[in-house]
């Protein structure tokens, strides 16, 4: 068993950030990331691009040069694997972390790999591991992902994209240009006031010249290998269909947060008890940092905006620190 000052759980934008902070601060740490570094931003679309430009995406002050004022995913992985190699980061890559308990003073975190302990615990696991199931027969087939990659295995194949959001407004203008033949379904009555402002227009024109199929108020009921069934407000509707990208949202994994004891809010939201000043939960020595802050409501946090976390955390833990040095 390892006994380190610090744990982080999970190495993304915001874990690393965390790791260079205690870095920065002398803090003995260990990030421990299920997959590669930055994990997520790995599994996004190939082709995606940022909406942030690359100032508001750096951590550390670290500069991030990119191509266009928005960098692209590819960017975003140099920029970040950078970081994480150049500063020598204490990283422990695909490994994941199975369970955590505390006991009065310290944590006990098992591993896919060993067990450590620890006197803080950054929780940084982000949200994108989880989709939001649609819980209707025929999800699990092969043709169904949750993920969208990239768009030439669409290339003239029937593709019905669920959801109105970014990712979904995403993926069917890029598989339609790419010679798929798009549908969306919309359970509301537009497309997503979230879509990026300039992207907006594009989808909208797209479905009103008729290049992209749309059924607002609408859901789909079942999914067969060959054709897909939907509620519609003109009754039920029988549409031929080869894939279906069903890109619902994701959401965090509660899983340690509710075992440590940490309190969640009573409504839809669960969002975790937190102190704003320095992102320590109610359980002493455990803090949380990025897109997990927002419980459910994931688009609260994102790396522009939860990048501060980092600096918030590590001044509390390095007071602490010293506290406890002092004495001894
Ligand atoms: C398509 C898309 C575009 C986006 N564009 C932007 C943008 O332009 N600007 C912006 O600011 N934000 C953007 N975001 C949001 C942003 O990517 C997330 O908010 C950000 O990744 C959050 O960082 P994080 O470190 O909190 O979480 P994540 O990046 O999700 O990192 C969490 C990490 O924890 C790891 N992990 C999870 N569970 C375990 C476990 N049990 N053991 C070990 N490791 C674990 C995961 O593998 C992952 O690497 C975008 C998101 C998407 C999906």
């Amino acid at each position: 068993m390892k006994n380190v000052e610090l744990i982080i759980i999970g190495g993304g934008p915001i874990g690393i950030a965390c790791g260079l902070a205690a870095n920065n601060k002398g803090i003995d740490y260990l990030i421990i990331e299920k997959g590669t570094i930055v994990n997520s931003l790995y599994h996004y679309p190939v082709n995606m691009q940022f909406f942030s430009s690359s100032e508001k995406l750096e951590i550390d002050s670290i500069p991030f040069i990119s191509k266009e004022a928005k960098p692209k995913r590819d960017e975003a992985l140099e920029y970040y694997r950078r970081i994480v190699t150049s500063n020598q980061l204490n990283i422990n890559l695909f490994e994941t972390v199975k369970e955590v308990n505390k006991t009065e003073e310290l944590f006990t975190v098992n591993t896919t790999k060993g067990t450590y302990t620890s006197r803080f615990l950054i929780l940084a696991t982000g949200f994108y591991d989880i989709p939001n199931l649609l819980n209707i027969p025929g999800e699990d087939l092969p043709k169904v992902s949750h993920y969208y990659n990239d768009p030439h295995l669409y290339a003239m194949q029937k593709v019905a994209v669920i959801g109105a959001s970014n990712s979904a407004v995403d993926a069917a203008l890029e598989c339609y240009r790419k010679g798929a033949e798009v549908s969306m379904i919309i359970r509301g009555e537009s497309i997503s006031d979230r879509v990026k402002y300039w992207v907006k227009p594009d989808i909208e024109n797209r479905i009103k010249e008729g290049s992209i199929d749309v059924f607002y108020n609408s859901t789909v009921k079942e999914i067969k290998p060959i054709f897909i069934i939907i509620d519609t407000p003109k009754g039920e509707k029988t549409l031929e269909n080869n894939f279906v990208l069903a890109l619902t949202g994701y959401k965090p994994n509660f899983h340690f947060l509710k075992h440590l004891g940490v309190n969640l809010s009573n409504d839809d939201s669960q969002i975790p008890e937190y102190n704003e000043e320095t992102m320590e939960t109610n359980v002493k020595g455990l803090y949380l940092a990025g897109v997990i802050c927002g419980g459910m409501e994931t688009h609260k946090w994102f790396i522009e905006n939860s990048r501060v976390h980092a600096k918030k955390i590590l001044e509390d833990i390095s007071s602490k620190h010293t506290v406890l040095d002092t004495k001894n």
